[in-house]
């Protein structure tokens, strides 16, 4: 790349509150795209996204994955939405020793949505393409700067995951994964 086209592209995803139903279905989408071999299982635990859901109160809020974190933060505040209480964990999207969310259930290693990335590219996300209400919107747009994740800062991350599970459980798991990228 020269260095007049440094751009970055960055790719986002908005929720309209008042659309989301909780339905689950992104949950089950997500699942599905990532398994391996690819779409050959659905298991929301292992979904890249999940859905806070207080129905009662008709309250639904889909969270993504983000990034990992090996220690738990020291946020411990509430949030009242109405009426009811949710601890600041509850809408947090990363993967953190507090909670079970964002873990793959057998190896416990963290989940990370990848905004759907595949070879060749899908139009939008799989969440955004299942959700039947429009509750999710896909966005793009170039800024000035370096794409985001260099291959710097993916071995930081892969060296931070070793360090945590192991390097043969992390190996094992990015195996996994680029199995399901081929299929
Ligand atoms: S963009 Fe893809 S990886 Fe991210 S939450 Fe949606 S379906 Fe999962
Ligand atoms: S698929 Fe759409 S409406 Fe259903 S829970 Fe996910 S975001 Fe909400």
């Amino acid at each position: 790349m020269t260095d007049g086209a440094k751009k970055k592209i960055i790719k986002e995803i908005k929720v309209d509150l008042d659309k989301c139903i909780g339905c689950r279905a992104c949950e089950v989408a997500c699942s599905a795209f990532h398994a391996s071999p690819k779409y050959s299982s659905t298991n929301p635990a292992r979904s890249r996204i999940r859905v806070v859901i207080d129905d009662l109160n008709d309250v639904y809020v889909p969270i993504r994955g983000g990034d990992y974190t090996p220690a738990e933060c020291t946020g411990r505040h509430t949030y009242s939405i109405n009426g009811k209480e949710y601890r600041e964990c509850s809408f947090c999207g990363v993967s953190c020793p507090a909670r079970d969310l964002f873990k793959e259930p057998d190896s416990g290693l963290p989940l990370k949505c990848d905004m759907c990335e595949d070879d060749p590219p899908l139009d939008e996300p799989m969440c955004v393409q299942v959700c039947p209400h429009d509750a999710l919107i896909y966005e793009e747009r170039q800024e000035e700067g370096e794409q985001v994740e260099t291959r710097e800062e993916l071995e930081i991350g892969l060296e931070s995951l070793a360090k945590k599970f192991g390097r043969q459980k992390v190996m094992d798991a990015v195996a996994r994964m680029s199995m399901s990228k081929k299929s």
